[in-house]
């Protein structure tokens, strides 16, 4: 039992979005091998052209604007306000992140001039909203936004050039509750996704220190941060605070039971999470 797919027939079923279990299969001979891969690759075809076709006659919308929604009505009803920032951003905003040279997303960010780039996170956009909003509403400050963020990486099951972020905040409430609000948020999240088997643990985060990570089997979902923090200075602010990002097309691709982010993500060749070559 030594023979396995061969690399093109292994490649056709990642992007047909082939089960783990597929993927691994063993045979005997290679004539067997090759019929079931004839077999399997067929179903796999069927199964993508019924996803399109119910997607035609029922959903009519992309499962990444359809969960924005969801998480858009979730957090809504429970006190938070919506906010839609550019993504464009100045170079000093990314350095008041200590986002600058010496960093290692700095790397990754998209330049459009010396100036200005695409924003890699939504953090310094909230950071700058909060700062009028604690003038303007009571505490807590209550903030979220889902929007592209862009991040040069190299290619991979995980990640995209292009993704949607949600970054959910709360600012002003009593430092003794920040875990416990964490945690909250993450469930909030979670549940509105429908994903229940997601573990919580800490991590170092190369911009906000020590975080708590959303983890589903060793996928990072989400990845918190709180303050009082060293960044708080530079934007003035001075509350206590949480904060939690999620990537959208990494959440769908777990709820969906899909392999890569790039069937859940804005896209040319996927719809619906159905390569379009079938
Ligand atoms: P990773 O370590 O997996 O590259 P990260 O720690 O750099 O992720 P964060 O800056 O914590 O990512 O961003 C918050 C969330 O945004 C991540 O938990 C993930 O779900 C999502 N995310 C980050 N980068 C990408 C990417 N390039 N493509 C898709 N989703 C991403
Ligand atoms: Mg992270």
């Amino acid at each position: 039992m030594s023979i396995t797919w061969t690399s093109i027939q292994k490649q056709r079923f990642q992007e047909l979005n082939a089960s783990e279990i597929l993927q691994e299969m063993c045979f005997e001979t290679q004539s067997e091998r090759d019929r079931a891969y004839q077999e399997q690759e067929h179903l796999l075809v069927v199964r993508g052209k019924q996803k399109l076709q119910e997607m035609l006659e029922t959903a009519r919308r992309p499962p990444l604007s359809v969960l924005e929604q969801q998480l858009a009505e979730a957090l809504t009803k429970k006190g938070f306000v919506q906010v839609v920032t550019p993504t464009i951003i100045s170079k000093t905003a990314l350095a008041k992140m200590s986002v600058s040279d010496d960093h290692p997303l700095f790397s990754q960010v998209f330049w459009l001039d010396s100036k200005r780039c695409l924003r890699p996170m939504l953090a310094p956009n909230l950071y700058t909203l909060w700062k009028d909003l604690l003038r303007l509403w009571e505490k807590p400050i209550r903030i979220f936004e889902i929007g592209i963020c862009y991040r040069k990486e190299s290619k991979g099951s995980l990640h995209l050039n292009e993704f949607t972020m949600l970054n959910l905040t709360e600012l002003g409430l009593p430092e003794d509750q920040r875990h416990q609000r964490l945690e909250e948020l993450a469930a909030l999240v979670m549940d509105t996704v429908g994903i229940d088997d997601y573990q919580l643990e800490s991590e170092s985060s190369v911009v906000y220190g020590d975080t708590l990570d959303v983890v589903f089997k060793g996928i990072e979902l989400g990845s918190s941060a709180m303050g009082p923090h060293p960044l708080d200075d530079q934007w003035g602010i001075f509350d206590p605070w949480v904060g939690i990002g999620f990537g959208l097309e990494r959440l769908l691709m777990i709820k969906e039971g899909s392999q890569n982010v790039q069937s859940m993500s804005r896209s040319l060749t996927y719809l619906n999470g159905v390569r379009l070559n079938i």
